[in-house]
């Protein structure tokens, strides 16, 4: 028996290439002969597959791993994301007129010490730009189709936050290449027991891959197996905490359409529009249109959900459309590390589409787990501040997305639903009743929990027409000459970006020809 340090990660979904390739690369396999990391894959149980948006930190995730950004871009299909444009959310649309708002990845523009936000809220209702338009060049530059860099700029640089749209099937197999060039194993097989030892850890599992059992052990097990959470959830039973309750999407149907034409504009940020049960994705990537439907099974029915997908692509009642039917359960499991298994993806938790938070939590654990893997000794004390922080970090997405859903004027069930008091957590009641007199700010929120920062919850409440008000305070804001030449900076800068940047297909396209 060797004394070499074994990682053993089950399942090859994003979860558990993206947890393979960081561990690799942050505990740096190549140097270190006494360590070992492996992949155990099944091939014969799928991976979810979707997952085409994401959030800024990918790009610094995969400048850590050493990834070429063009790579990646040609090798899944990827396109910039600058955030997420929302249609129908605050109300319905009436007379054909639809609602629309902005969740940009910039923050408000800030200089000379003035934060704008109070003197935005305090213009006058009706002549005022919306939030995101007054608040960053971002909202006119995704408007118009552009890319937020030029070609040539560096690698995962830019003026303007973005994130991208890919192909999450292409990034998996990306990943795997890095890892294996990082020095990762990658085993082929299906988990069909795990075996516990006295003390209720994994002792070793054994998997079989045509007929051929194989035994695996190690000092830590990753449980990468998606929503089937074979370790984490199948052997050591961690407990699955519902929030069905404040959130209440729960299946999704997913179907891919070519673009009208190679030269249709292409959209450089998501388009999530709501019905009346739920909402739909769109998502450009290069080659094709991502479009899902999301909604509560309680409250719409599968034949009804098909055709709001239908009708939303434009798809005649008798045209074949190849749909993906994807139910869920929205919650987690607050025990994500329990003795010596972590779960990382699908198996830890999935709450909904909605902001895309299924990668950027898998890069929060990751971050997590290389940092704080004890080099010897117990587990117990690392994994419990593992769970608190998860748990928190879960806790806050949930206040956050239910935001979206709770503000809405909307008048179907699902939406008045999300609206009942009973449903919304208590700590966003009580920020809610705070932010009716002033705006959320940075000491609403604890870092290290966090994947929304202060400014993300601004651009939502505003962007739905939430009210703040401060006019008792209208006196303490005396800067409204400067705000006002702020305002029209922004603008300057807007303009100037819509000359300087190119559109986001050209890019895209240039990208992919210089291969
Ligand atoms: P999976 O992709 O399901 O992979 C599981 C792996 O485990 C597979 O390789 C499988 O073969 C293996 N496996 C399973 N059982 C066994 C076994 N017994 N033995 C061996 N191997 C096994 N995230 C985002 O960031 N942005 C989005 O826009 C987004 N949209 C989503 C939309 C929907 C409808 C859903 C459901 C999810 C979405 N997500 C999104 C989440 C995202 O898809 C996941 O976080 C991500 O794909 C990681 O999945 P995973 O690797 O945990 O699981």
């Amino acid at each position: 028996m060797t004394n070499k340090r074994r990682i053993l990660i089950v399942g090859g979904g994003t979860a558990g290439w993206l947890t393979a390739a960081y561990l690799a690369k942050a505990l740096r396999l190549p140097e270190r002969s006494h360590l070992e990391i492996t992949v155990l894959e099944s091939p014969d149980i799928s991976s979810v597959g979707v997952g085409e948006g994401t959030f800024p930190t990918i790009r610094s995730t995969l400048q850590f791993l050493g990834i070429d950004e063009a790579q990646f871009i040609r090798a899944t299909s990827a396109t910039m994301k600058q955030g997420i444009r929302f249609v129908d959310w605050a109300h319905a649309p009436t007379a054909g007129r639809q609602h629309q708002f902005f969740h940009p990845f910039e923050a408000p523009f800030y200089a000379d010490g003035i934060n704008l936000v109070p003197y935005w809220l305090l213009q006058d209702e009706a002549d005022r730009p919306p939030f995101a338009e007054a608040m960053t060049l971002q909202y006119r530059v995704a408007q118009a189709q552009r890319a937020p860099k030029r070609a040539g700029e560096a690698p995962y640089a830019a003026p303007l936050n973005y994130a991208y749209h890919f192909d999450a099937i292409k990034l998996a197999r990306l990943l795997a290449d890095r890892a294996r060039e990082l020095g990762v194993r990658h085993v082929e097989g299906t988990v069909n027991h795990v075996a516990l030892d006295t003390a209720g850890a994994i002792a070793h599992l054994d998997s079989v891959q045509q007929g051929r059992q194989e035994r695996h052990q190690a000092d830590l097990y990753i449980d990468c197996t998606g929503f089937r959470a074979e370790l984490i959830g199948g052997a050591l039973a961690s407990p699955f905490k519902s929030v069905r309750g404040q959130l209440f999407a729960d299946r999704a149907l997913a179907c891919k359409l070519p673009f009208e034409s190679p030269d249709t504009p292409m959209e450089s940020c998501t388009i999530a529009t709501a019905h009346e049960a739920g909402w739909l994705w769109e998502i450009g990537l290069n080659g094709a249109r991502g479009i899902g439907c999301v909604y509560s099974s309680s409250h719409l029915s599968d034949d009804r959900a098909a055709e709001i997908l239908r009708a939303y692509c434009g798809a005649g009642r008798d045209e074949a459309l190849a749909m993906r039917s994807i139910p869920f359960a929205p919650g987690y499991r607050e025990q994500q590390w329990l003795k010596n298994c972590v779960a990382v993806g699908l198996s830890a938790g999935f709450l909904e589409p909605l902001e895309s938070t299924g990668l950027v939590l898998i890069e929060a654990a990751v971050g997590m787990i290389a940092e704080m893997l004890p080099h010897s000794g117990p587990m117990e004390a690392p994994a419990r501040r593992f769970n608190e922080l998860m748990t928190a970090r879960f806790d806050n997405i949930v206040g956050f997305l239910k935001l979206h859903y709770c503000l809405s004027q909307r008048t179907e069930p699902f939406w008045r639903d999300n609206a009942d008091p009973a449903t919304i957590p208590a700590r966003l009641a009580e920020l809610l009743a705070q932010w009716r007199l002033r705006p959320p700010g940075r000491f609403d929120f604890v870092l290290d929990t966090e994947t929304f920062a202060f400014f993300n919850y601004q651009y939502i409440l505003y962007g739905m027409g939430f009210q703040t008000d401060l006019s008792a305070g209208r006196e303490d804001f005396t800067q409204v000459d400067e705000a006002a030449k702020l305002f029209a900076k922004i603008q300057r800068f807007a303009d100037r970006a819509l000359v300087d940047l190119p559109s986001h297909r050209a890019l895209i396209q240039q990208i992919n020809m210089t291969a």
